[in-house]
């Protein structure tokens, strides 16, 4: 883990978002700095470089602008996961245990060919449990998945070491307690 003072200073926290006691760690400062959207892109890529890497997937709505981006540095293709209803071609669904509740999320059934090496980006980890969802549905369908990879870890929600558990080795720019 590359713990980065500078990184970590252009995330904004929003106390009682969305629910009273929830410290909201909001990307959208460090999107919007130049240089720490591209800091935080090369590091994420970094491990990848060099190794083929066939398709990144990201999930709904941040893993999308982080993943878009990833995919294009790598020269792979972007693969969105997505709450349930969004995708139009047939889809493998599956029902995860969010920090906030219970959704669906979907994947197109033919986004990943058997075998392929896929990474899954997205902004945070908490509990793991969207990371997970996402693990099963590219499993699902046959994908080699590499690697999950957020910017940020809550690492006493227990989320890395649950994706861990799970065979999927995990990367992270930096931690909030
Ligand atoms: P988990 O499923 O690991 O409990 O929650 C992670 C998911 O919820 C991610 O898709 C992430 O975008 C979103 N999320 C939960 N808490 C936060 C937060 O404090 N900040 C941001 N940016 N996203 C969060």
């Amino acid at each position: 883990m590359t713990f980065d003072h500078d990184l970590k200073a252009s995330v904004r926290t929003i106390p009682d978002y969305p629910k009273p006691g929830i410290m909201f760690r909001d990307i959208t400062t460090l999107l919007a700095d130049a240089r720490a959207f591209r800091r935080a892109v090369d590091e994420l890529v970094h491990p990848w470089a060099g190794n083929k890497i066939d398709k990144v997937a990201g999930m709904e709505a941040r893993g999308f602008i982080l993943g878009g981006a990833v995919a294009h540095q790598l020269s792979a293709g972007f693969v969105p996961i997505r709450k349930k209803g969004k995708l139009p071609h047939t889809t493998v669904r599956i029902a995860y245990s969010l920090e906030y509740g219970i959704d669906e999320m979907e994947m197109h059934v033919d986004a990943v060919a058997p075998g392929e090496r896929v990474i899954l980006v997205d902004d945070l980890i908490a509990t793991g449990g969207t990371a997970e969802g996402a693990v099963k549905l590219l499993r699902q369908i046959g994908a080699n998945v590499m690697a999950a990879c957020f910017i940020i870890d809550l690492p006493e929600l227990g989320g890395a070491a649950k994706l861990r558990a799970m065979d999927v080795p995990v990367r992270t720019l930096m931690t909030f307690e």
